[in-house]
């Protein structure tokens, strides 16, 4: 098979797979999203998944994202940020698609000043780190409400829902009741944020290749799926 063949194949597994666990919770498979996380990936393999359907891109590093825009690799599909953002580097992030991982205060003053600066509005979410884990970014679940605020009064950023990266469980099945605690907080947060356009929650950000079943059975709106569309990664050292 060529790349583009083993690429197609596997998409369509993804998809098969995404479907039947929108059916199973009784949701319809097109209220979820497929963002191909793209990290490590060469411009050309980007650019061969561009054409299957997925619906965008996501990925970690700056330089990556700048690398492979620069190359147009990802046109027609939009490319999301979805790793951690250090402040020095938010200039060369502002103007994508959506930052999906804006986690405090700092960051998201940040992101607003250069996107004000530039004139734009730049879309984010907000990444919550549900498992309280010392080693992740995230912000605390308890400081999301204040985050949220932060963030409706910058004009120049509009808040479109919540990501997480949940902890590694052991077992399968254990990821879910992140899931669903995150599901929890965005059901809470659209409440609270009914009808104010500065953060509407659309976009419910979790699971990866190994869980995102479970996420979409907990109501994930946007699965971020790497090694079941590309393979195994390969870190140059
Ligand atoms: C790499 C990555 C993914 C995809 O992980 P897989 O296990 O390869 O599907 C999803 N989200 C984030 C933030 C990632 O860094």
């Amino acid at each position: 098979m060529t790349e583009r063949e083993t690429l197609q194949a596997n998409v369509e597994t993804v998809r098969a797979r995404m479907a039947d666990a929108a059916r199973a919770a009784g949701r319809k498979p097109e209220e979820v999203l497929l963002c191909a996380a793209s990290k490590t990936r060469s411009a050309e393999t980007v650019r061969l998944a561009a054409s299957l359907s997925i619906d965008l891109f996501g990925e970690n590093r700056v330089q990556e994202l700048v690398e492979k825009q620069a190359a147009n690799a990802y046109a027609p599909k939009p490319a999301h940020f979805i790793g951690h953002l250090q402040t020095n580097k938010v200039k060369q992030v502002v103007g994508c698609d959506l930052i999906q991982s804006v986690d405090s205060a700092h960051l998201l003053d940040k992101v607003a000043a250069e996107a004000a600066r530039r004139g734009l509005v730049q879309p984010i979410l907000l990444e919550v780190n549900i498992g309280g884990e010392a080693s992740k970014s995230g912000t605390d679940p308890a400081e999301l409400w204040a985050l949220l605020e932060a963030a409706a009064a910058q004009p120049s950023v509009r808040v479109r829902g919540l990501m997480t990266i949940p902890p590694v469980e052991e077992k399968p099945g254990e990821a879910r009741r992140w899931f669903a605690a995150m599901r929890r907080l965005f059901d809470e947060a659209a409440d609270r944020w009914r009808g104010d356009d500065r953060a509407k929650m659309e976009v419910l950000s979790m699971g990866m290749s190994a869980d995102f079943e479970q996420a979409i059975a907990e109501g994930a709106t946007l699965v971020r799926v790497g090694t079941a569309i590309f393979g195994p990664r390969v870190y140059k050292v």
